[in-house]
């Protein structure tokens, strides 16, 4: 806007306009005047939020970028030169189950996700989650990048689903390990920053996918060290663990599954995987879950018991 336009009409030109035309001068100068002051508002609006950097896509993602290096050094720093004493299942920290009496269960199923497209981790037993439509059972999924990647239609067909709520099960599912420990031939994470990555770029993809960020974190055969569950911590999430081996990475059979299950007790977190078709455990679920229901145990997801999800503390793990 120019307003040395405005400041160019003469008084000569007013006094020949006559009554009528000024008025209408008048009002056309209101109406620039207006225009020029909105123009003003807009254009500091605008240079405030240039300013501080908080919009746009890409001062988003660099201030996001910034925070994390930020967050990474402060981790560095804080677990550097920590030494890890335990290594497993049930190590300090790690939520095993829910902290009540109420006859509530969490079921909780991993999709696992293997290094090629075409690897058997990739697969997706539909039996098991059409049962849990059916059934109408909520539950708690656990999902490494690797299967998304594999699985992109069904990932998103899943966490539309109001039943489940979507949770992080790893970027490469790597056991969590701040000194590479491995198991079941499965090289963990080495290092404090992979122990972040594994952690964070799923977390990251997940967010991207969903708008939501999951709040518990498993990791890939659920080994841990406890130096690696202080970061999951540190990083905002809960570790989960499991007080029930329902399906034993998908390799019991029928009545081992559906035994498993049973022995579930108030609060009880089970393991079960939702990436073998071609195993027992939808089979299994499907002969156990009746008898739960007239055992009047009712099923839940882990964010429906938040606050209650207890960890195990040091002392019960120095014990083991
Ligand atoms: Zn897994």
């Amino acid at each position: 806007m120019k307003f040395s336009r405005i400041r160019s009409v003469s008084p000569g030109v007013i006094l020949r306009l006559g009554r009528p035309g000024l008025a209408v001068l008048l009002a056309v100068l209101l109406v620039l005047g207006l225009v020029a002051g909105l123009r003003l508002v807009v254009a500091l609006g605008a240079a405030g939020a240039d300013g501080d950097g908080s919009v746009g896509d890409d001062g988003g993602s660099h201030q996001e970028l910034e925070l994390e290096q930020k967050l990474r050094a402060e981790l560095l720093a804080r677990f550097q030169g920590r030494v890890p004493r335990q290594w497993g299942e049930r190590v300090t920290g790690v939520v095993t189950r829910i902290d009540t009496t109420e006859k509530v269960v969490a079921l909780t199923f991993d999709a696992c996700g293997g290094s090629t497209p075409a690897s058997p981790s990739n697969g997706y037993d539909r039996d098991l989650i059409d049962f849990l439509n059916r059934e109408q059972i909520p539950a708690t999924l656990f999902i490494s990048s690797r299967w998304i990647d594999a699985n992109p239609e069904l990932f998103q067909e899943l966490a539309r689903n109001p039943l489940f709520t979507i949770e992080n099960h790893g970027y490469l599912h790597r056991p969590l390990s701040v000194t590479g420990r491995s198991v079941y031939g499965v090289k963990g994470t080495a290092s404090i920053n992979e122990v972040i990555d594994e952690i964070l770029l799923n977390q990251r993809r997940i967010e991207q996918l969903t708008g939501r960020a999951p709040r518990y974190f498993r990791s890939g055969t659920a080994y841990y060290d406890e130096v690696a569950v202080e970061i999951v911590e540190a990083l905002g999430l809960k570790a989960i663990g499991f007080d029930i081996l329902g399906d034993a990475g998908a390799t019991f059979n029928k009545e081992q599954v559906k035994r498993a299950l049973l022995g579930v007790r108030p609060g009880s977190i089970v393991l079960c995987h939702m990436n073998h078709p071609e195993s027992d455990t939808a089979e299994g679920l499907m002969e156990a879950v009746p008898i739960l229901k007239r055992m009047g145990f009712r099923f839940v997801r882990l964010r429906d018991y938040h606050d209650r999800l207890s960890a195990i503390g040091a002392e019960t793990a120095a014990r083991r």
